[in-house]
């Protein structure tokens, strides 16, 4: 079967998952060409057996409100692909959150992982369930009982889950304490845990700073770095936070950010006290993105994305599909020299076009943002070897594994030209390791 029949074969199969199916189609697009090479892939129906899940589990979850009342959410498991290590990928708790987005996620984390270097098959899951607006006992309770299911599904060896957008310390905690009564077991069935019950340093920055050393290994192929550039950020929550951290440290300038309500535009730049701020008004207030513009005095626009406004680098950390064709164009009239993806799949297709087109950097979401699961991956190893690694220890990992992931994709993605095309780097180079994985043992 070629990579159209597939293509057209889930759509039949799997209607209403537009997310699934953009994700599936970006990289079947990207892929055919090393695929056709090896005609004992198409042999084994390899394609079609790497873009379903190996299985879906859906459960519903009942947990009581402050006000005693029962309600009722749903829950995900997607476990994608385990040809290479335990599955693995993170939880997502937002209103938005279906089988397709999460289907797309899951399929998305095998190819990222296959590229990190460590042993890890990908996965995802979640729940409609939001946190925002609830009491800490509301998230509690709501983990427990999603938990109460989950647990059977997962395991050290088996599937180890993580954070994503709702899910932070805090929820990981309440997830990891009732896995613990379950089982009786204290094991490292979650990462991102916090760093007294076997989390690891680092972890909570990963993915900012991974997307970071990512973007500096792009830029420094045009022989230049971060100092003095103009950079605009999406979003405000862990990737953000530690992207703008980052930023901040080598010399660039932050002057956007956002949450669901809008964005904040600072022509002084986030400096650290006003990251603190931040950091303080998401992580411990809960509050919104606009109460910073009324701190500082700046500008706020609401139900708007900052894509708009000017910079030399575009780093959106929000969510997926949140730069169109329309936002594209604007930030490449606007001089946009470079777009790193600290969220998974935040570009169109369109998008992703228009910047190939203009032959910008653009590095995707699995590529630059793959220092999250990296670092999980390494606390799943201190887990396992029962030893804590030092900060330094486990950023010169992070580095170095960044760098290989950059090197993978100039390796599968130089073009006649000279231009680095990131997105097929990627994919091929997260593909063919699976695939050959799935080969080695056999049809099943
Ligand atoms: P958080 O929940 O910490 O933060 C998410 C941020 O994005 C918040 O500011 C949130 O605003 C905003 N946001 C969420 N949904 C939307 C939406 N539909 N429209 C506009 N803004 C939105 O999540 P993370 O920072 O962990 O995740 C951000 C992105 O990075 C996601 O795409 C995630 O999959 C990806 N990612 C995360 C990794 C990690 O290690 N955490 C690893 C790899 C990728 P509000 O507060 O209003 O909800």
């Amino acid at each position: 079967m070629n990579a159209q029949q597939v293509l057209e074969n889930l759509q039949r199969r799997f209607p209403n998952e537009p997310e699934y199916h953009q994700a599936v189609e970006e990289v079947l697009s990207t892929i055919e060409e090393e695929y056709n090479k090896h005609p004992e892939f198409e042999k084994a129906n390899l394609i079609e057996r790497l873009c379903i899940p190996d299985r879906v589990y859906q459960f519903r979850v009942n947990w009581m409100d402050d006000k005693g009342n029962i309600r009722t959410n749903m829950g995900y498991r997607i476990q994608h692909n385990n040809a290479i290590g335990p599955y693995k990928g993170g939880l997502r708790f937002h209103s938005s959150v279906n089988l397709s987005i999460l289907k797309f996620l899951a399929f998305e984390q095998t190819f990222k992982n296959s590229l990190t270097t460590l042993p890890m098959g990908g996965a995802k899951g979640g729940s409609d369930f939001s946190p925002r607006g609830k009491s800490s006992a509301e998230v509690m309770r709501f983990c427990q009982a999603f938990m109460l299911e989950l647990w059977r599904h997962i395991g050290p060896d088996r599937d180890v889950p993580a954070g994503d957008i709702g899910v932070g310390g805090r929820e990981i905690g309440y997830l990891y304490g009732t896995y613990k009564k379950l089982t009786h077991e204290f094991s490292g069935i979650l990462t991102g845990k916090g760093l007294e019950y076997g989390g690891s340093l680092i972890r909570p920055e990963a993915t900012g700073y991974g997307n970071i050393y990512f973007l500096m290994e792009m830029l420094k192929t045009k022989g230049t770095d971060l100092k003095g550039k103009t950079c605009l950020v999406s979003g405000s929550g862990n990737v953000a936070q530690y992207t703008i951290e980052k930023v901040i440290e080598l010399g660039g300038k932050v002057v956007t950010c956002s949450d669901s309500d809008g964005y904040i535009y600072d022509p002084d730049g986030i400096d650290r006290a006003k990251l603190d701020y931040i950091m303080e008004l998401k992580n411990l207030y809960r509050g919104r993105i606009r109460e910073y513009a009324e701190q500082y005095g700046c500008k706020y626009v609401e139900g708007a994305r900052p894509w708009g406004e000017k910079g030399d680098i575009a780093l959106p950390s929000a969510t997926q599909n949140e730069i169109n064709e329309a936002d594209a164009k604007q930030l490449i009239a606007n001089g946009v020299m470079a777009v790193s993806e600290g969220a998974n799949m935040p570009s169109t297709p369109e998008a992703i076009q228009v910047f190939q087109q203009a032959k910008i950097l653009y590095a995707p979401g699995k590529a630059a943002n793959a220092g999250g699961v990296s670092v999980s991956g390494l606390e799943m190893t201190q887990n396992s070897i029962r030893l804590s690694w030092t900060m330094a220890e486990v950023d010169e990992k992070l580095k170095s594994i960044m760098k290989s992931i950059h090197e993978a994709c100039v390796k599968y993605g130089t073009e006649s030209d000279g231009y680095v095309n990131y997105v097929r780097g990627a994919n091929v180079a997260g593909f063919m390791k699976v695939a050959k994985a799935m080969m080695a043992q056999g049809t099943i």
